[in-house]
């Protein structure tokens, strides 16, 4: 088993140590664990969310680096939310190159968080998630380095909607260019899991697209915050990315692709 998307109290939203978390991926016999903490430079930028607590990056790289030399499948990884405000606060403060393994994740959308309410005030279904999607399609072009693209679909997991659902079908012509794209620059798509038992981010029809326009690598993540959830729906995941074409996973090294056998 792998999971490359996982939280600890380092993040504002964790619930378990570090060590408890490694302790327990260890007890599942996890063969690749990245440790992918929040690092939220957007939240800096919008009054109502300057105040979350920022990750204290030198202290959790220090941790994460001698936790991995204990236990080699750890490895480290920090999960950073794009804005465009951000991103100058990405160059300045984060050390790339002392990460295994960069995600790149939408929260931020027209300067509101798309989990929260607000966000979809006076927007139509329609409306929210195509701005949502073309935001993630604007992140993609971020000047600092990133791995894999994670939970796409995100503007789903808390909308206000009785059909919550994100298809291809809905918007096959930004999908298609979000794809291209990331099979351009070589990226990862991720399998997120944190979807309160409703499927994938992305779903199967999503996924199949993104194989079929020749993307190679695929990843599955838990986005665990506590221990209990670690690996949470592996084996579903594994057969949907069998059923969408997979044969391996991508997990990262030093941020170079490496490929286990799902
Ligand atoms: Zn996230
Ligand atoms: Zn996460």
């Amino acid at each position: 088993m792998i999971d490359t998307h996982t939280h600890t109290a380092f993040s504002f939203d964790g619930k378990s140590s570090l060590k408890e978390m490694v302790l327990t991926a260890k007890k599942l016999n996890v063969e690749y664990y990245a440790i992918t903490d929040h690092c939220d430079l957007d939240y800096r930028h919008i009054p109502e969310y300057s105040s979350v607590k920022q990750i204290e990056l030198e202290k959790y790289i220090d941790a994460v680096t001698k936790i991995k030399k204990k236990y080699p499948f750890v490895a480290l990884g920090l999960e950073c939310g794009y804005s465009k405000k951000a991103i100058v606060d990405y160059l300045q403060i984060v050390p790339f190159e002392k990460f295994d393994y960069i995600l790149n994740s939408t929260h931020i959308v027209d300067d509101k968080d798309c989990y929260n309410q607000p966000y979809f005030k006076d927007r139509t279904k329609k409306e929210s998630y195509e701005r949502y999607l073309l935001t993630v399609r604007e992140s993609l072009e971020v000047p600092y380095p990133y791995n894999a693209l994670s939970h796409l679909g995100f503007v789903r997991k808390n909308a206000p909607f009785e059909d919550k659902s994100l298809r291809y079908i809905d918007f096959p012509e930004i999908f298609d260019d979000i794809f291209l794209r990331m099979i351009e620059l070589d990226k990862c798509l991720e399998l997120n899991a944190h979807t309160k038992g409703h499927g994938f981010m992305p779903d199967l029809d999503i996924v199949k697209r993104y194989r079929e326009l020749g993307g190679q690598h695929l990843t599955y993540a838990s986005d665990a915050h506590i221990k209990t959830r670690i690996c949470e729906n592996y084996h579903l995941a594994k057969e949907v990315a069998l059923i969408a074409g997979f044969r391996y996973w991508t997990v990262y090294r030093n941020q170079k692709p490496i490929k286990i056998k799902i």
